[in-house]
């Protein structure tokens, strides 16, 4: 059968890794999918899922991996969960701006700052209500393509020594090399930096987030926190899990050997790319602000007509660009600059840019 595309730079659900189609073959000729998740055999695929992911990321050894079915699960959660009264929420973009909102039906007080696409946070600019018990921040904003730094975050942490942090690192996790420790709660989902297919999300908390659920103590849904940490003691899940992306996301560690290296390889072809489309007059970044720029989604805004014609010209090559997303739909096209699109398609992005 014809493939759909020759390159896809959607940024989410994105272009999966070429050895998923193996791992994939393998789960189910192993008989995987069809396990029980109570079993031994689950349990040690929880397990040393945890590990490999933990390892290639960084993340300390004592903090916790639980399983969501998205990243949009997990603002409900630690909303629902985490926050007795008050969650505060930065953001400079829509998907930001949609976790506030989500947060906001759950807890009437949810409170929010806006910063512009342009700015760098400064920790000392910030008025974080005393009574807010998390701060809330989206790394990689996907819709405008702007990222809040590792060092940003960590001055936030000094900051607000009281507050626990909580980010949103759906389009970064796994492309980033994130400093784990300066957060207490970190969330992503496997369709974007990890190059998997969708539906299945990621969350991870130090030991100070499960003590907090204790004390929220909201035990009223499927999806209440306090299900989650009963069951990631016995390494389980306690509902019947997407054990497909789980063994996927297992298997990917075979090939993925050091996050540092994915980082420095992505920072690097995203300059490339932020610099080739300098050239260009008829769109520029969002972010004017190159402190801000997103290595892993590049987002690029112009006339609307002239965007969809782009846009048009390059599906008709083969090619897939992101949409506009939330205020920037009509305005901008993203790009992707996911580790798993190789070099070789973001030559043949460029050979069409070239020629248009
Ligand atoms: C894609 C995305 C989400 C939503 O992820 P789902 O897994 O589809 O729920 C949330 N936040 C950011 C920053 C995203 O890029």
């Amino acid at each position: 059968m014809d493939k759909l595309f020759k390159a896809n730079f959607y940024p989410g659900p994105s272009r999966l890794y070429d050895e998923v189609a193996d791992y994939a073959s393998d789960a189910f000729k192993k008989g995987i999918l069809s396990i029980n998740h109570r079993s031994p055999v689950f349990e040690d695929l929880f397990r040393l899922t945890k590990e490999r992911l933990f390892t290639y990321l960084n993340v300390p050894k004592d903090y916790h991996l639980v399983f969501t079915s998205s990243a949009t699960e997990c603002w409900e959660i630690i909303s629902q969960s985490l926050v007795e009264d008050s969650s505060f929420h930065l953001y400079n973009g829509n998907f930001g701006k949609k976790w506030f909102e989500y947060a906001g039906k759950i807890n009437q007080n949810t409170e929010s700052a806006y910063f512009s696409p342009n700015t760098l946070i400064r920790p000392e600019d910030l008025n974080v209500p005393l009574d807010s018990e998390w701060i809330c921040v989206t790394q990689n904003e996907t819709s405008n393509g702007t990222q809040v730094h590792n060092e940003t975050i960590a001055a936030i942490r000094k900051a607000f020594p009281d507050q626990f942090i909580a980010v949103d690192a759906t389009s970064s996790m796994a492309g980033v090399d994130l400093n784990f420790t300066d957060a207490d709660l970190w969330f992503a989902s496997v369709q974007k930096c990890f190059g998997l297919p969708a539906g299945l999300g990621i969350m991870i908390f130090s030991d100070a987030v499960v003590k907090k659920s204790q004390s929220v103590s909201e035990s009223n849904h499927y999806n209440s926190f306090a299900n989650f940490i009963y069951n990631e003691k016995k390494n389980q899940t306690h509902i019947t899990p997407n054990v497909m992306g789980i063994y996927l996301l297992f298997r990917l560690f075979d090939k993925l050997e050091s996050i540092k290296e994915v980082d420095k390889k992505i920072t690097e072809r995203a300059k490339h790319l932020y610099s080739y489309f300098q050239g260009y007059s008829e769109f520029q970044p969002i972010t004017q602000n190159h402190h801000c720029y997103s290595s892993t989604v590049l987002a690029f805004e112009g006339e609307p007509g002239f965007i969809n014609d782009l846009k048009k010209a390059a599906s008709q090559h083969g090619i897939i660009l992101g949409n506009g997303y939330g205020d920037w739909k009509n305005t901008s096209f993203r790009i992707a600059n996911f580790p798993a699109i190789p070099d070789s398609e973001v030559e043949q992005l460029i050979a069409f840019f070239d020629q248009y």
